[in-house]
């Protein structure tokens, strides 16, 4: 099911651009959408609900259509050089995400229509870092895919880094509206990765995601499309039976994709105690492990601290999926568990 916003404001500027145009022509004429055009970068107002959760939850329902006035890329470290941004925020309401944090009051999904500019830019930064290879990640601050169908930006960056030899890209999605990326020629400069989890931990903290099948088989189309594909697991979370789901997880994507190769993160679940406060007011309800009882304390490398599990919970997590991985995806690579 596309993603289908309650209500699209637009910035003046925006309606310049054709992709501005092509999705006030989109919207428009749908009586359910409410439209709105305001002054560039003005504040959005108006959206309220009962509680901060059901705020929460309508503002993922507004989409703001604007231009990307800042052409400073913020780094990306360790998995890219840069971020592109070419959309900001989310549809999907995951529980412990971490864009709760980034975006707080003012979690809408924003796209840029100036694509050719954003994507202009990131040529200067190749020319800079060349001969060496630069790599942008698409998904930094958002998941850009609930929204391809409606901007095209994602299609337009892989056909652009294709034709780059210095160049590569990638981004991660929950989302499975791939179908305009297939027939691109992308000349395997575009790394797509799946975000993964067990049925139990999808069901009870993703919300307004797509179920595990779909990802999958969303991820058998971009593999057959000959794109390098990618599995982030995680967050992994331990609960009553975890191994059991997880394997089955294992044994799901091993069914539909059989002997490709894959590249696999594997990430636990950890937090801050700034996430945690964020977490607890939009998801008053939440069952998420977050008890610093039962974590080790480590600082990162941005100077605040995150609970993690411990050392014998990590080890249990690590020998798992090496183990499973290895035994079902003999040709893939973990690229790290953490
Ligand atoms: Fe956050 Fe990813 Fe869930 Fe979107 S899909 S809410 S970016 S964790």
């Amino acid at each position: 099911m596309p993603f289908i916003p309650r209500r699209v404001v637009f910035e003046e500027a925006a309606l310049n651009y054709n992709i501005g145009k092509q999705m006030w022509k989109q919207f428009s004429s749908n009586p359910k959408i409410e439209i709105e055009v305001i002054e560039d970068r003005k504040r959005i107002k108006g959206i309220k609900g009962n509680t901060i959760t059901e705020t929460h939850q309508e503002a993922k329902k507004t989409l703001v259509v604007g231009i990307r006035k800042t052409f400073k890329f913020q780094s990306c470290k360790p998995s890219a050089h840069y971020q592109l941004p070419l959309v900001t925020g989310c549809t999907g309401r995951c529980e412990y995400c971490y864009l709760n944090t980034q975006f707080g009051n003012n979690p809408y999904i924003r796209v840029y229509v100036n694509v050719d500019e954003i994507l202009k830019q990131a040529e200067d930064y190749m020319a800079q870092r060349q001969p060496d290879v630069t790599i942008f990640e698409g998904a930094a601050v958002s998941d850009p895919v609930p929204v391809e169908p409606y901007t095209g930006s994602l299609a337009r960056a892989i056909q652009f880094f294709a034709g780059h030899e210095h160049a590569q890209f990638r981004f991660v999605t929950k989302f499975t509206d791939v179908d305009t990326l297939l027939n691109i020629e992308h000349r395997q400069k575009t790394t797509i990765r799946f975000s993964i989890n067990a049925d139990h931990i999808i069901q009870t903290y993703e919300h307004a995601t797509p179920g595990l099948k779909q990802r999958i088989q969303a991820a058998n189309k971009v593999a057959q499309a000959e794109y390098p594909l990618g599995f982030i697991i995680g967050p992994v979370i331990l609960f009553s039976g975890w191994e059991h789901q997880y394997r089955r997880m294992l044994e799901e994507l091993k069914d539909v994709l059989k002997s490709r190769q894959i590249a696999f993160e594997v990430i636990s679940h950890r937090f801050t105690t700034r996430a945690k406060n964020t977490i607890n007011k939009i998801y008053p309800d939440n069952t998420l492990p977050m008890d610093e009882d039962d974590r080790k304390f480590k600082y990162g490398q941005f100077g605040y601290g995150k609970f993690l599990y411990p050392a014998d919970e990590m080890q249990s997590i690590n020998s798992f999926f090496t183990q499973n991985i290895r035994d079902m995806f003999p040709d893939s690579n973990i690229n790290y568990i953490i």
